[in-house]
């Protein structure tokens, strides 16, 4: 059923936005309006920031690193500060949900057990920063003893994409602000305005001017002007494969800055015959459509046993058929709008492209008209073969493209059949048969018997072009760090000059 209620109202105007620089907002600059993807009508007004702009808030980065009015408090200091802004993010849940849904269409019910799992980002950062130790070595003799110290990397420059504004930001933000780094966040420019609100909040629960701050504006702007600045010491992004590509070049061609890469995915789903059909049927019409499949982990590729495949696809295909896709602002809407015109543009081409190449459509690959607003139903295609580009090329939209095999070894060759390795998700009650796929299977992210589950204590990141590095729990602040090697002599040195 789609839905065209609204349980929540549209803003009377857009909301005005300055940048965040140094603990103070500040504006005065080119406007960039965006209009909610699911309601074509505008909703926050954000500066479109200069390379001069960008310039200063390394500069702010810079000196609060510098003169550790960060770095040299303790980690029960910095954790206080961080569990200070969960209590604050607790308070303000429905505020930033609301506008999340506003600038990204994602449904409000989403958007609120997001921010539930962000206010656990910081409440895990909060512990990490505590815990952050570093190493010592007793082995080295009784006239030398070693120490490994873990020390903030720097200055960090964060890119985050639009798909998850808010959720991406906060699996980053308090692991690295646990680890004593300072940081500048480039947002999308059409997701900006919960990474602008985050800044209020932090400086609410104490963290002092410059540790913390954002600068809008365009990816090709100011993105690049991010990856390629020299006082960068860290750069953390997440978004495209092709444009991680080139955050590799600009560091090269820069400062050698640290890269941590979160880039993107074709990950496959895979069912044996001896799985819960049921079941995972169930997950793989909920990761396929959830986000509108506009998210890096979805399983947008199905790899099912050939005996049960038409049992599988037809479970499936009623599942998907019962989505209800709607107005995100609808408390009972379960997938809302495409978040961007040139998305909406790309799934719909890889729709037809799929009908061209060959494959049966079996549920979906239409546009629901809801009077404003870009929404395309869950669609699931079978036949799928590897050569398809559908099969090959990540979609970003809820396209499922369906595989078959016959042995286990040839579901792992087709899991492995891509240059991506974010995420994979195995369905079997067979232990020998699950934990074989487990091990196999290249993926940074893994589930067995469910999908797209866990929390910030596990860390996050992808194998092979998925990219480098990992994000969130103790294994995220560690990326945050650099470890020095501190050997102290005992006693007399034995002389080299006699
Ligand atoms: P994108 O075009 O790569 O954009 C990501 C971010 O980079 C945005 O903030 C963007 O700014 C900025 N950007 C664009 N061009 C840039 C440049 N030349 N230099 C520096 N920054 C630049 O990706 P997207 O379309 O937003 O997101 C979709 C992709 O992200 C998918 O491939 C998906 O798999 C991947 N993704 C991965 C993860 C993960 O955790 N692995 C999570 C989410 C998304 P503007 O938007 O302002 O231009």
């Amino acid at each position: 059923m789609d839905k065209t209620t609204r349980s929540l109202a549209l803003p009377a105007g857009p909301r005005r936005f300055g940048f965040w620089l140094d603990g103070k907002w500040e504006g005065g600059r080119e406007i960039f309006t965006r209009h909610s993807p699911a309601h074509d009508v505008p909703v926050t007004e954000i500066p479109r920031c200069t390379v001069e702009d960008l310039n200063a808030a390394v500069a702010a980065a810079r000196r609060a690193f510098e003169d550790r009015r960060w770095s040299g408090l303790s980690g029960a200091e910095r954790g206080g500060v961080l569990l200070r802004a969960a209590e604050i993010l607790r308070a303000r849940r429905d505020e930033i949900a609301y506008w999340e849904v506003l600038e990204n269409g994602k449904p409000i019910s989403q958007a609120r057990a997001e921010i539930e799992g962000c206010i656990a980002c910081f409440e895990t950062g909060a512990g990490a920063a505590r815990l952050l130790h570093g190493d010592s070595f007793n082995s080295l003799g009784d006239k030398l003893f070693g120490m490994v110290l873990r020390e903030p990397v720097g200055v960090v420059g964060l890119i985050t994409p639009w798909n998850f504004p808010f959720l991406i930001l906060c699996e980053r933000v308090p692991f690295i602000l646990a680890s004593g780094c300072t940081m500048v966040v480039k947002p999308s420019e059409v997701t900006s305005a919960t990474t602008l609100i985050l800044a209020e909040i932090l400086a609410e629960a104490g963290l002092p001017a410059g540790v913390y701050n954002v600068v809008t504006g365009s990816g090709r702007v100011i993105g690049q002007a991010l990856t390629e600045h020299p006082d960068v010491d860290m750069l953390s992004f997440t978004g495209s494969t092709a444009v991680g590509r080139s955050c590799v070049h600009a560091a090269a061609d820069s400062n050698f800055k640290k890269l941590g890469l979160e880039l993107g995915g074709k990950n496959p789903i895979v069912v044996f015959k001896d799985a819960d059909l049921a079941d995972a049927a169930d997950a793989a019409a909920f990761g396929i459509s959830f986000n509108t499949g506009q998210c890096c982990v979805s399983p947008s590729r199905l790899i099912v046993a050939r005996e049960v495949a038409e049992e599988f696809e037809t479970l499936l295909a009623a599942k998907m058929a019962k989505i209800r896709v709607g107005d995100p602002l609808d408390e009972a809407t379960q997938v809302g709008a495409i978040t961007t015109n040139a998305q909406n543009d790309t799934i719909l081409s890889y729709i037809a492209k799929g009908q061209a190449e060959g494959a049966r459509l079996v549920t979906g690959g239409d546009v629901i008209d809801l009077g404003a607003g870009q929404y395309i139903r869950p669609t699931l295609f079978s036949g799928v073969t590897p050569e398809m580009s559908i099969a090959r090329d990540e979609i970003f939209g809820p396209v499922l493209s369906s595989f078959r095999f016959d042995t286990v070894e040839e579901a792992i060759a087709l899991a492995n059949d891509t240059v991506y390795g974010l995420a994979a998700s195995v369905w079997s009650k067979d232990l020998d048969t699950a934990l074989l796929a487990t091990r196999r299977i290249r993926a940074g992210r893994f589930w067995v018997n469910t999908i797209m589950a866990g929390g910030p204590e596990m860390p996050l990141g992808g194998f092979k072009q998925s990219g480098w590095g990992r994000e969130a729990g103790v294994y995220g602040v560690e990326e945050y760090t650099q470890v020095k090697s501190v050997h102290i002599e005992l006693g007399k040195r034995n002389h080299w000059i006699g």
